[in-house]
Parts: C-alpha cells; structure tokens; sequence
C-alpha cells in the first residue's frame, strides 16, 4: 500500500476531489464520493461524460492528476503514486465479456486463480458456477453460450479471486431489454448474497435504479449528485439532474410562500422549504405521475399529443403558450386529440428552481 494512515475508516471505498484524464487535461474533475461495505454504486451519465474514465483510475490503469482514492483505509491512488492493478483486488467486468475463445468455461473463471492447488482451484470454480447457475455448462466453450450466460462467466470470473469490489462497465448494454433486466437482477443478488461492493456504470436509469444503492449522477466530468434512487428522482440537487432522471418538464410559476407556487396549473404546494421571497419566477418540474384525471376539476388543458403504450398512454397537454406538461394515465382513460380533459396536479414533492 502506498500509505496507510491509522485513523478509522468505515468506508470501503472513498474518493475524494478525484481529477484524471488523457495527457494533460481532466476529463473528470475534483470528483468526491464514498462506498459502503457491501452497497452496489452506480455511476450514471450520458456517453461521454467520464464514467468508464473513473472506472479505469479505480482499477489503477489511469494516474491521478490530483486527489486520492481510499480502499479499506488505504491510499491507493495519489498523484505521482499508483498502487499497481494487480495489488489492488478490484475486479473488472466489460460490455463485451472478454472471455477467453479456447478456453472452457471452468477454464475462464479458473483463469486468475495463481496460487491454488488444483483442488482449491476446482472446488472454487466449482462453488462460484453454482453462484452464476452455470455448473451444468463447466465444460462447453464460450461459442455455445448466450450473451447473458457469457455474461455471468464474465462475473465468476472476476468474482474467482475474491476481489473487494467489482467495477461493472456497462456489462448488460450487448443485451436485449429483458435480459438485461433480468441479469442486472440476477446479479444483485449475487453480488448482495457474496456481500461483495461493485461499482456499475450504465447510461440507462432503470438499471440504475433497479440494481444499485447508491447512484452518481455525472455531467461533463463532474458528479451532479450521489444519493439514493429515491431522493435523485424525488429530491433532485439541480436541473440537470430533474431533467436527466425519470421523465417530465418545467412550467413557469411565481413563488407566493415558501412552498407554495402559482402556476397555471393552478397553486400547487409541496412539503419542502424553498428560501424564496414571494413573487420570485421559478420553473416548477412537472412529471407525467404527478397529474390526475379529475372530472371535477376546472382546470381544462388540451391534449395535443398521445402516445399509446399499452397498460398506460403519455398525454402532452397545453394549458397556454408557456405552460404544457406530460400526464401518464391507464389506458382507459382514452381522450382524443384537441380534447380537453379535466385534470389536476396531485405533486407530494414540490420541485421548482429559480428561473435564471
Ligand atoms: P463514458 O464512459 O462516460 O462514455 P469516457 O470516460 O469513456 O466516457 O470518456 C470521457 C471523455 O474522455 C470523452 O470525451 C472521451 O473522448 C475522452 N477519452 C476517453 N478515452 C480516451 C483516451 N484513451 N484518450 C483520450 N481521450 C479519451
Ligand atoms: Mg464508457
């Protein structure tokens, strides 16, 4: 280890003020978060905005260019020092599985592991495809398996070494939507019953949400917010993150208290504080949940488009030239285009920011 200092530390991973890049400049910049023993992290943003960079600095392949990375209390990343990737016992799983094509499948996940004795090593190999639900398959090649069962390989591969966190680089985007689905699942659980901490990276939220504790959203290099799925969706730190997680849009409002805004939606209030003086402009986040139907109401928009999906259908409704807004209804609730439906705004967490 490159330094060790005695104080306690809970955390299994810390970063802190992380920047790194290509050459001279940072592609991402004084980047802080901290990971749980056993918690599943994500890092999630549009293509390009860093998250694989991050990845490869975490495994050590990238220097620092300022900032630390701490596992288990131990500096192994600084600027000018770079604990070596194989001393680090993180393991890596890509998108495109990596295995070996002349190898059997017993074989691959065997492959990292040195100092066993032949027994060790089969019994482990044996006891991580079970994990995968793989021991049927032991002695076929990767050709004869699907992307999702290659995929889990890739998995009991980097878990053979018992490393202390895994890093996932967008493992399931070669996938098909229910299989990817299925397998981010399956692999949550894997991972929760091993107690093992893993890093994902995704661009796609659902799968962020469905298998991760802890969610970085990043823009540009930067962390936006690091929280649970329920407070990025509900408590969004900024626009940028309103915008990129779940659906939805802003209307225009005026502030007349604390946590109430006049819109022309009608005044709508919220359980949080916002330090506003009344008559402040804001943009209040609208999204397609926070509408009902209400045959009682007077609030009268007109639908001007509708898109069909099945158990539900995504109404665009316009109140006026500044103020349109999604709404998702079941399916039943069938009005056609240029009607106008009576609705209103049933909003628990009230979002808005200061127009600018
Ligand atoms: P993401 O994984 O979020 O899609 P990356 O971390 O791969 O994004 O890339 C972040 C930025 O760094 C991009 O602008 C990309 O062009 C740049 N980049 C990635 N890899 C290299 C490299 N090997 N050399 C130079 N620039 C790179
Ligand atoms: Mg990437």
């Amino acid at each position: 280890m490159i330094t060790s200092q005695s104080q306690p530390d809970d955390w299994l991973l810390e970063v802190t003020n992380m920047s790194c890049g290509y050459g001279n400049g940072s592609v991402v910049k004084e980047v802080s978060f901290a990971l749980s023993h056993g918690d599943i992290g994500c890092l999630l943003g549009p293509s390009g905005c860093g998250k694989s960079t991050i990845l490869r600095a975490l495994a050590g392949f990238l220097p620092l260019n300022g900032g630390e990375i701490r596992l288990q209390g131990a500096a192994i990343s600084l600027p000018g020092k770079t604990l070596a990737p194989e001393k680090r016992r993180i393991g890596m799983v890509f998108q495109d599985y990596a295995l070996f094509p002349h190898l059997t499948i017993a074989e691959n996940v065997g492959f990292g592991l040195r100092n066993e004795s032949r027994g060790e090593k089969a019994q482990r190999v044996r006891e991580l495809l079970q994990v995968v639900h793989l021991q049927d398959l032991a002695d076929s090649y990767p050709h004869e398996l699907s992307g999702g069962q290659q995929q889990r390989v890739a998995l009991a591969r980097a878990l053979a070494p018992e490393p202390t966190l895994i890093l996932l680089d967008e493992p399931f985007s070669n996938l098909d939507a229910d299989l990817r689905r299925r397998l981010s699942l399956d692999v949550r659980e894997i991972l929760k019953t091993l107690g093992i901490s893993a890093i994902l990276v995704t661009h796609d939220q659902q799968e962020a949400f469905a298998m991760c504790d802890q969610v970085a959203v990043l823009k540009d290099g930067g962390i936006q917010q690091w929280d649970v799925p329920y407070n990025l969706y509900h408590e969004p730190a900024n626009r940028f993150v309103a915008g990129f997680v779940g659906q939805g849009g802003f209307i225009p409002g005026t502030t007349l208290g604390p946590d109430t805004i006049e819109s022309r939606l009608g005044v709508i209030r919220g359980n949080r504080a916002y330090r506003w003086q009344p008559g402040t402009l804001v943009d209040i986040l609208i999204r397609p949940d926070d509408i009902v139907y209400d045959a009682e109401s007077d609030l009268k928009p007109e639908v001007i488009e509708k898109i069909f999906a099945g158990t539900s259908t995504l109404y665009r409704f316009r109140c006026s030239e500044d103020t349109e807004f999604e709404a998702l209804f079941r399916s039943h609730l069938d009005f056609h285009l240029g009607e106008r439906v009576p609705v209103r705004v049933e909003a628990d967490h009230l979002i808005a920011f200061e127009r600018t």
